[in-house]
């Protein structure tokens, strides 16, 4: 059996169709998460579930509930849209943000649950919080219990209970809710479906000519997911790596397409890198690799002469213009570069090919 989380940009009105194309009767839990962007400068539903809890102003409101609305009636939902998202209105400022925040997860469930004739599990009854971290042992066994002779069930990503309320794992968190679905319902796969190619050599936004990394261990996943690949929570690593569950990462828009998958086997990539773009113009890129030391080495003695950068002392962080050498671990697995939008192109030139 399998498990399948959708991403927001799946639970959009003109996208919608596309869950239900993928699922066959071998998915029998469905995770979703708030409807999200339906073009570039949409702004997502859980930001303005933020802005509506912060500012009160009512028009905020009405931008979600007719993203909602449309969801319904362009996909023929079966689901009284208007009584449903009245009766959410009514909740939304009535506690807290993080309150707030996740009813767009809940909402999503909600008519995806009725759109797929399938039975709605509110999660708030299977996630469970201690304190500010999860409960895994009992979120396991009450997941377990509300699944049990549910054929299909359809469930909001993101949020659960904690001890004086509904809480929110961190943004995205709606990754690490299907994740534990899929441990509580002993799937075989976990699949996780967005708008991108699984995990690529790098950030499309940045790089052209990219490629899908076909294969990856748990630990490489996680790694790059710290690093900032936003394809995947990295809390939703190790439950499933725990069960040894895979993981495959792909694109709903093109569900026979490239796509990666997560399981104990390493990629044959020589070189995984993940650069994100930091606050002041900076990109941090972490290199993962499995190479010996002295051919990484040439590499970046390459990349930073070519540069122009004195290549002082290596292993040593030192600063240049346009590139800082944060850390390079000595254990031989991870480096962390740190350089100029103007240096990001040349740098990838060296490992991705
Ligand atoms: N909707 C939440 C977010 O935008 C959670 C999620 O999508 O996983 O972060």
């Amino acid at each position: 059996m399998i498990t399948a989380k959708f991403g927001g940009t799946a639970i959009t009105p003109a996208n919608l169709h596309f869950v239900k194309d993928i699922l066959t009767p071998f998915h029998n839990r469905v995770v979703v998460s708030a409807v999200g962007k339906e073009y570039a400068q949409d702004v997502k539903t859980t930001d303005l579930l933020y802005r509506y809890y912060v500012t009160g102003d009512e028009g905020v409101w009405r931008a979600i509930a007719d993203k909602y609305a449309r969801l319904a009636a362009v996909n023929c939902i079966p689901i009284n849209a208007e009584e449903t998202l009245d009766e959410a209105h009514s909740r939304a400022r009535s506690r807290d943000t993080s309150y707030c925040m996740s009813l767009g997860e809940e909402l999503s469930a909600k008519f995806v649950a009725k759109y797929l004739n399938a039975t709605y599990v509110e999660a708030d009854e299977i996630v469970r919080f201690n304190g500010s971290k999860l409960s895994f042992n009992a979120t396991v066994s009450l997941m377990k219990r509300a699944f049990k002779g549910v054929e299909l069930a359809v469930t909001g990503g993101y949020y659960g209970m904690g001890k004086y309320g509904r809480q929110t794992f961190s943004r995205g968190g709606s990754d690490v809710t299907g994740a534990l679905c899929a441990v509580a319902s002993g799937s075989s796969l976990y699949e996780n479906w967005t708008d991108a190619y699984g995990v690529q050599t790098a950030n499309p936004a940045l790089i052209a000519g990219v490629r899908t990394i076909p294969t990856m261990s748990y630990d490489e996943m996680y790694r790059l997911s710290v690093g900032g690949a936003e394809v995947l929570h990295p809390d939703a690593v190790s439950p499933v790596e725990r069960s040894g569950i895979p993981i495959r990462i792909g694109n709903f828009f093109n569900p026979d397409g490239a796509s990666t998958l997560i399981s104990n086997c390493p990629s044959r990539n020589e070189l995984l890198s993940v650069t994100e773009k930091l606050a002041d113009g900076k990109f941090v890129t972490t290199v993962l690799h499995a190479m010996p030391l002295s051919k990484i080495t040439q590499i970046f003695s390459r990349f930073f002469c070519d540069n122009r950068f004195r290549f002082d002392c290596f292993g040593k962080s030192f600063s240049a213009d346009r590139v800082e050498v944060y850390s390079f671990e000595a254990d031989g697995s991870r480096a962390l570069l740190v350089t100029d939008a103007s240096v990001i192109r040349s740098l990838y030139g060296y490992f991705v090919s």
